[in-house]
């Protein structure tokens, strides 16, 4: 075991720091508009159809062209992913903990190169593409050590002669279908979490971001992996995604995106299939419509950075995001002059040259969001923002809405982008009240210095990552386990104790000496 701590975040003001990344971007230049295979076994299977995966800050800039699985792939893979279990799950937990130190290792080195490809492939600005690459490096390691915790669980209590011994064991095939926004970390973590513990799995990226997943599965391969235990086949969510969750052969499926298609996996996993031997487990985690509180006792001047944080960071595209702020009367105007003072400093531009802002990931995002600003003009005031930004790109400028009805529609649905709507409330106990009016539950912040609004906060504020007087986003693997309530998921707690558990299950043998 080794000892745990967070991957350190780069300080890109030092000037050895910024042109390292330049460097790197300079060579992933290089690499742009390759094409990529499928990784099915030991086969490298190129196809003729491609997704084609562009630079959301220049729609005309190809990242790469990446091979995309039909359903006769699909089947291929997840039969592939079924033999290979037979080995896999009878190799020693240390060898396989062996595998996700290596990597992070080699991820480390190569920190700013993945960096830059989350720059460009993303729209993530440097520091947002670090924190992503650091948090990947995290998740591999926690869940290595973790692994090894898990291999050595406390035994039983012995009883009239009869020795008996618990023991986790994996459960068979998993699908994973990560989200496009931490496009490193969450696929990375959900990936190696499902394999160290034993399990063999069809790593289904998503297809806004397919080229970093294939640098991950490079590196897998490169610290020597053995072949069939990740399968990477990109395709569409909805021609091969519902084939491989409706599979019999699929055991779990481990899923991070959106409520709408969190539910519909977990509708299709629990019918059964014909010839289907097993209960199908669904990790998913989804959605979020994350509110920070500011009561009339806070440090305004700290809520507002937190609340600019929180809402625009990446340009409000994490489940994390801060998209309501909920602020008592007395200080109601306060804080939203604060925020306003806050927001010229929020320039935007191309990540590649590192500006705070960049765009959001695809167009039909940028669209989606530009309706819910339609709609936030007739729900409420905007005061910043309210459009698009240029014609290159999918920028959307950030914007702000006043005076928001709590039962409004952009204050209960996830948009999803660089929108923030203020909420007045009488008190604190108006506050709380519209705290939980979402059918949501994953992130939330407080500001204030009343220790009694803390102590009603931990018990009334349902979300599963609570914080006091810091912003709601940037959870820390092992510091902040992260998974959210209701219709945010099954509070999987990512980066936290409880996680391998959710791909073992315990077999029991009790043996008369
Ligand atoms: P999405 O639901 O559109 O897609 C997620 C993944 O599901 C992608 O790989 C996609 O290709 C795949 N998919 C789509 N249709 C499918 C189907 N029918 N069957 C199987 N797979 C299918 O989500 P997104 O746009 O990639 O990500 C943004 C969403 O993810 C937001 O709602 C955000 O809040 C959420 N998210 C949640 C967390 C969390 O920890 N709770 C973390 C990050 C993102």
């Amino acid at each position: 075991m080794k000892n745990f701590s967070n991957e350190p975040f780069t300080n890109f003001a030092l000037a050895e720091n910024a042109a390292a990344i330049k460097s790197a971007l300079a060579q992933v230049r290089q690499e742009l508009g390759k094409k990529y295979p499928l990784y099915i076994g030991g086969e490298t299977i190129y196809t003729d159809e491609v997704i084609i995966s562009t630079n959301p800050a220049d729609e005309n800039e190809v990242i790469g062209n990446v091979s995309k699985a039909n359903l006769e792939l699909a089947d291929k893979a997840i039969d592939t992913a079924f033999q290979t279990f037979n080995n896999w799950s009878k190799v020693e937990p240390g060898e396989r903990a062996m595998y996700l130190f290596k990597a992070a290792e080699l991820m480390r080195q190569r920190k700013h190169y993945f960096s830059a490809w989350l720059v460009l492939e993303a729209g993530k600005n440097w520091a947002e593409a670090d924190a992503d690459t650091a948090e990947a490096i995290d998740f591999m390691n926690y869940y290595a050590n973790e692994m090894l915790r898990y291999a050595n669980p406390p035994q039983l209590v012995t009883v009239n002669g009869e020795y008996n011994k618990m023991k986790y064991i994996p459960l068979g095939v998993g699908v994973v279908i990560p989200p496009w926004n931490f496009p490193l970390a969450i696929m990375a973590g959900m990936t190696v979490a499902s394999v160290v513990t034993g399990n063999t799995v069809v790593l289904k990226p998503a297809s806004a971001t397919p080229v970093i997943a294939a640098k991950f599965m490079e590196l897998l391969r490169e610290v020597g992996l053995p072949d069939g235990v990740v399968n990477y086949l990109p395709g569409s969510g909805g021609a091969i995604g519902d084939y491989l969750v409706s599979h019999k052969l699929t055991r779990f499926i481990n899923f991070t995106g959106s409520k709408e298609v969190g539910l519909r996996i977990s509708e299709l996993a629990a019918k059964v299939s014909p010839g289907q031997k097993w209960i199908k487990r669904v990790a998913a985690e989804m959605g979020g419509k994350d509110s920070i509180i500011v009561d009339e006792t806070a440090d305004l001047d700290k809520a507002a950075q937190g609340i600019v944080a929180s809402a625009f960071g990446f340009q409000g595209q994490k489940c994390s995001a801060c998209s309501r702020a909920i602020v008592v009367e007395r200080v109601y105007d306060e804080v939203i002059e604060k925020v306003l003072t806050l927001m010229p400093k929020l320039t935007q531009g191309s990540p590649e040259e590192n500006f705070p802002m960049g765009p959001v990931i695809e167009k039909r995002a940028m669209e989606k969001i530009l309706e819910y600003i339609e709609i936030g003009k007739q729900e409420a005031s905007l005061i910043l923002g309210g459009e698009r930004l240029g014609e290159k790109g999918w920028f959307v400028k950030p914007t702000i809405f006043k005076d928001v009805p709590p039962t409004a529609r952009i204050s209960l649905e996830e948009i999803f982008g660089p929108v923030l709507a203020f909420i007045k409330v009488k008190d604190f106990d108006e506050a709380l009240q519209v705290v939980n009016n979402t059918e949501y539950g994953l992130t939330g912040s407080l500001y204030t210095r009343n220790r009694e609004n803390i102590r009603r906060a931990k018990e009334e504020f349902n979300v599963g990552n609570l914080y006091f007087n810091r912003k709601c986003t940037g959870a820390l693997v092992g510091v902040h386990p992260f998974g959210g309530f209701n219709m945010s998921g099954t509070c999987s707690k990512a980066g936290g104790i409880d996680y391998l558990g959710l791909f073992m299950q315990m077999k029991i043998t009790s043996e008369v000496l």
